[in-house]
């Protein structure tokens, strides 16, 4: 799939647009969904340019996933969540809204539904608190 430089997340991490940093690398950026379907709902993304799930050389993709792995389990301690969950749409009609490739941690508190994917913009100073938690359990 063509690649659209100016998609939201490229600004991002050209740091054209703000966002609520949790984490980064020389590979991959980690940042809070302003529309969480969870308190802690984070997007890992890369810094490669891929619109979507196939469109990623392995290299990066296994640096994507890695940086997942590591983030997931401090996010669900910092915010003493029951577990998380992976999501990943590829496609418009699957549900994918942003054209560079995300991987989403939703946490999961147990006996408490998600919101709807994408519907409920978040108070900024929710998003700062909750990424404040986050770095701090990161070590920054
Ligand atoms: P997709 O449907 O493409 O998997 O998910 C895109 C995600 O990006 C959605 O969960 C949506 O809430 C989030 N999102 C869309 N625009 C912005 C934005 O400007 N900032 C942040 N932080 N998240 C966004």
């Amino acid at each position: 799939m063509n690649y659209d430089d100016d998609n939201i997340f490229a600004r991002m991490l050209r740091g054209e647009i703000p966002c609520e940093k949790i984490f980064e690398d020389e590979h991959s950026f980690a940042f809070l969904d302003i529309m969480p379907r969870a308190p802690g709902h984070t997007l890992v993304i890369p810094r490669a340019k891929a619109s979507g799930f196939l469109d990623i050389g392995a290299d990066d993709l296994c640096r994507l996933m890695v940086c997942v792995q590591k983030l997931a389990p401090v996010i669900v301690k910092a915010l003493d969540a029951d577990g998380f969950m992976l999501q990943q749409f590829n496609g418009a009609g699957a549900g994918q809204t942003v054209f560079h490739l995300h991987i989403h941690i939703v946490p999961r508190y147990a006996g408490r539904p998600l919101r709807p994917h994408g519907e409920q913009m978040e108070d900024t100073d929710v998003l700062a608190g909750v990424g404040a938690k986050i770095r701090a359990a990161l070590g920054g």
